[in-house]
């Protein structure tokens, strides 16, 4: 069957907004929730549920980097450098082919990051070009 692609679901759009209210209110939370919410689109069904449960088994983990008091640097400006995607370890894989020609590699397109586990290339695969 073939998956739809497009606009995301009604459930995965609300999962990923609530989650995000674990997040205090401020810049971080808003902008987070506007690149969690785009990422979605043009996902597979699949890419959608995998991404949604990342965000939502993750949003303590934010909460806690917004609000830990004991950082030398102001917690919004140190966290928000990465793409919250990425820090959700939800990459946008991509295949490279290595410069010296041996062989293939997974990349995320947004931070560089390398993958070398290519069994689970499927799950990536659905709308990212
Ligand atoms: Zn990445």
């Amino acid at each position: 069957m073939m998956s739809v692609e497009g606009r995301p679901q009604w459930w995965s759009l609300t999962a990923t907004r609530t989650a995000l209210r674990l997040v205090p209110r401020g810049g971080a939370r808003d902008r987070w929730q506007q690149e969690l919410v785009a990422e979605l689109y043009g996902l597979s069904r699949a890419a959608q549920a995998r991404h949604t449960i990342g965000v939502v088994t993750r949003a303590p983990a934010l909460r806690a980097a917004v609000t830990a008091r004991d950082r030398v640097t102001p917690p919004e400006e140190n966290i928000m450098r990465k793409p919250i995607s990425c820090r959700l370890h939800l990459h946008r894989w991509h295949t490279v082919s290595a410069e010296d020609g041996s062989g293939r590699f997974r990349e995320c397109r947004r931070c560089g990051k390398e993958d070398a586990d290519d069994g689970r290339a499927n799950w990536f695969s659905g709308g990212a070009m």
